[in-house]
């Protein structure tokens, strides 16, 4: 795997394709930089190399080219995280652009405008990708958050730079921190999945009951479960078209060996609220007109100890609506668990918006061995996929 170490980028112009899909408030201010963080040991390479930095990315996903996704409102903080002047170019191809990367010395760093203004980019065509390409001497892919894109600064831009590209500081930790969890782990490995719907992580659950020892299914997707089993779940979250395909998947668990942990009792609550009534009942026997919003105690305790016994613990989906503060009781007590495995020396993985969400919120960041920033790329390399922005590097 080629990454930005195996360069050295004294007098080159890297072309960064970077991840600075930030979010911002209505005052167009960054509130939460994160992403610009990530970016900033690949950028200090290059330039300690004696090399410029160009930087490209998307913002949003803006129509046309409305105003509130210009890169220009994240430019001074990308300055200031990486403690050099930024300059900013109003396209990011076309004479202006040329322009300005012509003229960047050694040392300096190009903001590119969003490359979405281009409906070329998502499209990934070729004389777009050719026209990026233009404005570098080498390729750098660290944006791990759309490399399950084909999009032609991620993906169609590669084939300019036969020999001259590669991934990122970033985009390489996300490949070996997966692949340490996927590939090469230590044994027990366990998978925890929580989140709204079945639906959704299907995939990733067929997938990943060849790679793990023990699985731990919790939020919302465990009614559909208990009620295929049987269960009374109330007013639950439940996918009723799911519920045999639920049933497929613990007997397939049982053909692999996998032990499949669901939760045993909830907190249920009589209105989707926080405000709502709530008790604590066993998960098979929830009433009508009470809905499980949270993981109960008993589970709790028990995947404490699922969690104890794992070597390798990856973790996607919160257990409860934690969003909501009475409804986080058994999400924080998960990472409390991980962050206390990953201290007697378990691997542990973070990845997916929502426990990434939970993570940072309850103060878990720093106490789990790796925290997965792109959701989507993560869950479809979780489903076994290759991504195309990974592949076009390896080639
Ligand atoms: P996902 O995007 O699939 O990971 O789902 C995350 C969402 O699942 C969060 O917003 C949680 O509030 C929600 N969630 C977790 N547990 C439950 C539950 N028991 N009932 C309803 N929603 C839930």
């Amino acid at each position: 795997m080629k990454t930005v170490d195996h360069f050295n980028f004294e007098n080159k112009k890297a072309l960064i394709r970077v991840d600075f899909n930030v979010p911002l408030d209505d005052q167009l201010q960054i509130t939460d930089d994160t992403r610009i963080e990530a970016a900033k040991p690949t950028i200090l390479k290059i330039l300690e190399d004696g090399g410029a930095a160009i930087l490209m990315s998307h913002l949003g996903r803006p129509k046309a080219q409305e105003d509130e996704f210009s890169m220009k409102h994240i430019c001074n903080r990308v300055s200031e995280i990486i403690g050099v002047e930024v300059i900013f170019v109003a396209n990011c191809v076309g004479e202006e652009a040329k322009q300005a990367a012509a003229n960047l010395e050694m040392g300096q760093i190009l903001l590119l405008e969003n490359l979405r203004y281009h409906k070329e980019e998502t499209q990934g065509d070729v004389a777009f990708a050719k026209a990026l390409s233009e404005l570098g001497d080498i390729y750098v892919n660290d944006a791990f958050g759309t490399a399950h894109r084909a999009h032609a600064s991620t993906t169609i831009i590669a084939q300019f730079f036969p020999e001259k590209k590669c991934f990122g500081k970033l985009l390489s930790k996300e490949i070996e921190s997966l692949d340490r969890v996927l590939n090469h782990s230590e044994k027990p490995v366990l998978a925890i999945l929580g989140g709204a719907k079945v639906s959704s992580k299907i995939t990733v659950i067929e997938n990943i009951l060849d790679k793990v020892d023990a699985l731990i299914i919790g939020g919302g997707m465990a009614y559909t479960f208990i009620k295929a089993q049987g269960g009374k779940v109330g007013d639950s979250i439940c996918e009723d078209d799911k519920m045999e395909l639920a049933l497929d998947i613990l007997k397939m668990a049982e053909q692999k060996n996998v032990t499949v942990h669901l939760p045993i009792d909830v907190l249920a609550a009589d209105d989707f609220s926080e405000t709502a009534n709530t008790k604590t009942v066993a998960i098979h026997e929830i009433p009508d007109g009470w809905q499980g919003l949270d993981a109960g105690p008993g589970s709790v305790q028990i995947f404490d100890a699922v969690v104890q016994n794992a070597k390798t613990i990856l973790w996607n989906g919160p257990l409860g609506v934690f969003e909501m503060t009475p409804f986080s009781g058994a999400t924080i007590a998960l990472g409390n668990s991980i962050a206390q495995a990953t201290k007697n020396g378990a691997f542990s993985l973070v990845g997916g918006g929502d426990s990434v969400a939970a993570v940072k919120q309850f103060g878990f960041e720093d106490k789990v061995s790796y925290v997965s920033t792109g959701g989507g790329a993560m869950l479809e390399m979780l489903e076994g996929k290759t991504l195309p922005g990974i592949a076009a590097i390896l080639e």
